[in-house]
């Protein structure tokens, strides 16, 4: 199947009201304009240089692409993040929403971000642990970062709908609108649990060489 087929094919899988996120690292620029020709807008990079050597000049000739940062963010990289991503999807510790509002106000541009959640308390992952969330969130909003919802990855081998569950009463708990989970191998699963936002990357694109898998 072409990457046109692979997106109709999962398009038709997703609810009008479920956004796709459509998962482009390590994917390059022909096929990322395979994927902008074929009417996607939404995509979701992991690493902010990648991101910047891709995405900065199509960005320009296709104006209404959004990008999602959906890979762990160092502190030091939050300019160059705010220049180039719509929205940061793995705030997830104090220090780097005090690096995110920094960086907006000295660019003047605010942009929305989601909170990553350890949803499996794996002490190996990032995301905040679910304890702190009430207080992350509080803190970012002190900060006048706009917080749209949560996002989480699921432990891998396991079962990942109670952690859907989880995470979705979390949002509900909070009041956040969005709910980014499920990617190629779940998101049906994750969107019966209540996901507003799927993460597909290798369902569309093909999959990545185990180098770059990540
Ligand atoms: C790579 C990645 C995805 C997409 O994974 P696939 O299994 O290829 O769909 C989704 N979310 C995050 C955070 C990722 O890093």
């Amino acid at each position: 199947m072409s990457l046109s087929d692979n997106l109709q094919d999962i398009r038709s899988k997703i609810p009008a009201s479920v956004t796709l996120v459509a998962v482009s690292k390590t994917v390059d620029e022909i096929r990322l304009r395979e994927a902008l020709a074929a009417g996607q807008t939404v995509f979701g990079e992991n690493y902010v240089q990648e991101a910047k050597s891709k995405w900065t000049a199509l960005k320009a000739e296709f104006p209404q692409t959004k990008l999602h940062l959906i890979g762990h963010l160092q502190s030091n990289k939050a300019d160059d993040a705010v220049r180039l991503f719509d929205r940061i999807d793995t705030l997830d510790r104090v220090s780097l929403a005090s690096a995110l509002a920094k960086a907006m106000t000295k660019q003047q541009r605010k942009i929305p971000c989601l909170i990553e959640v350890n949803i499996g308390d794996e002490p190996q992952k990032g995301g905040c642990a679910i304890a702190e969330l009430p207080a992350l969130i509080d803190f970012a909003r002190g900060l006048s970062i706009e917080i749209k919802g949560l996002m989480a990855i699921p432990p891998v081998d396991k079962d990942p709908k109670p952690y859907f569950e989880k995470l979705a009463a979390l949002a509900k708990q909070y009041q956040l609108k969005t709910v980014s989970m499920g990617m190629s191998g779940d998101f049906e699963t994750a969107i019966a649990c209540g996901s507003t936002e799927v993460r597909v990357g290798s369902a569309i694109f093909g999959a990545r060489t185990p180098k770059n898998a990540q």
